[in-house]
């Protein structure tokens, strides 16, 4: 039974098999501790020792500098929508956002609540279903802030905005660690775990060293990014269970060949997918060709009928999680790292199947 079902969800997501059983075995016992990491102390050093890898390892595969700070995190990505701006954004400046999505009026709205903002690009008018080609960014800006890949619309930027020297801020919440990233071209990214690298509960921030020095000090503790690097973040105790599927996430994609070889394999599922629907004559895709998610795929049959019939006929055949995010309709098929080929595979067979048992009716 377990073997039929191919979760198609958009976070918490699957995970590959072998990172699961791994776990398994961390629950009972870390390494040969005897005691599993649910119950180490986060101060002893079998805790200590997964963190320092887990961060040593984020570096390697990521190739990022010791001009970065890496930061295990609580909140999700949506409190880096206000600790960005508490943190980086003072009364003299403007922070910048790029809106292509729910995910970025939702950054937006909370930077709004600390400082002063602006919209430098928008495609909300195209319903979201492509990406901005200029931006108007403000004189004095803090930082220009954009999504990497919006989750809900399906949409993914293939490169880095182009607006000069301005502090680039990134939310890469449901991309980072599935390509390869030049890191050294953003002030900030993050990205919760659920979606690419392990499970809820802890969201990875890569931010300039710099920069955490010069922000601001009035805060509460907590919300400093200061704290939290200068405690190796565990100012206050950090999830070490999500911590530690990450660090096995990590040792998983080394194992696969690293970004490079990653990026290759969710490249082939997403081309796998968007080749089935743009042959279908039923389904089709919302998102400008040249900006569709490798991550997100977005798709209707344009009735919203037929689109629950998909989505509940699919779920009996044990593909699961395809409905479209409740505001957006439709479907989603979510291909983060932990999807096969072969589940895509599976749901492109089924999207065929559903096609022909439908022909009569047109
Ligand atoms: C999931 C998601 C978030 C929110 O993450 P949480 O961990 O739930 O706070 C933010 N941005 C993007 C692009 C997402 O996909």
């Amino acid at each position: 039974m377990a073997d039929r079902i191919h979760n198609f969800s958009a976070g918490p997501a699957r995970l590959p098999a072998e990172v699961i059983d791994e776990a398994r075995d961390g629950l009972l016992s870390l390494a040969d501790t005897g005691i599993g990491i649910l119950e180490h102390t986060h101060r002893g050093l079998p805790y200590r020792s997964v963190y320092e890898e887990t961060v040593a390892d984020v570096r390697d595969i990521g190739g990022i500098s010791d001009d970065y700070e890496v930061l295990f995190l609580s909140g999700g990505a949506s409190s880096q929508f206000h600790m960005v701006p508490m943190n980086f954004l003072d009364a003299d400046s403007v922070a910048d956002y790029v809106i292509t999505g729910p995910w970025s009026k939702k950054a937006l709205a909370e930077a709004k609540a600390v400082g002063r903002v602006h919209v430098a690009a928008s495609t909300e008018t195209t319903g979201f279903s492509t990406l901005p080609q200029a931006y108007n960014v403000s004189v004095n800006s803090a930082y220009l802030h954009y999504t990497s890949n919006d989750t809900i619309c399906g949409t993914q930027f293939f490169d880095v905005p182009q607006v000069g020297e301005i502090q680039l801020v990134c939310d890469a919440c449901s991309d980072l660690f599935s390509r390869t990233l030049d890191v050294s071209r953003f002030a900030v990214l993050y990205a919760s775990a659920q979606k690419n690298l392990g499970p809820a509960g802890v969201t990875l921030v890569i931010v300039r060293r710099d920069l955490i020095e010069r922000g601001r000090t009035d805060l509460p503790s907590m919300l400093q990014y200061r704290s939290h690097a200068q405690a190796s973040s565990a100012f206050n105790t950090p999830p070490v269970f999500s911590i530690y599927v990450v660090g096995l996430m990590l040792k998983w994609i080394r194992r696969i060949g690293g970004l490079p070889a990653l990026e290759e394999r969710n490249r082939v599922k997403a081309e796998t997918l968007y080749h089935c629907l743009d042959s279908s004559y039923l389904f089709s895709s919302p998102v400008e060709p040249q900006c569709r998610s490798m991550m997100n795929v977005i798709f209707s049959a344009g009735d919203k009928q037929l689109d629950s019939q998909f989505v509940s006929a699919a779920e009996k055949e044990g593909l699961i999680g395809l409905a479209g995010h409740r505001s957006a309709g439709g479907m989603r098929a979510s291909i983060y790292n932990g999807m096969t080929l072969s589940g895509v595979q599976r749901l492109t067979e089924f999207i065929n199947w559903f096609e022909s048992s439908n022909a009569g009716e047109f």
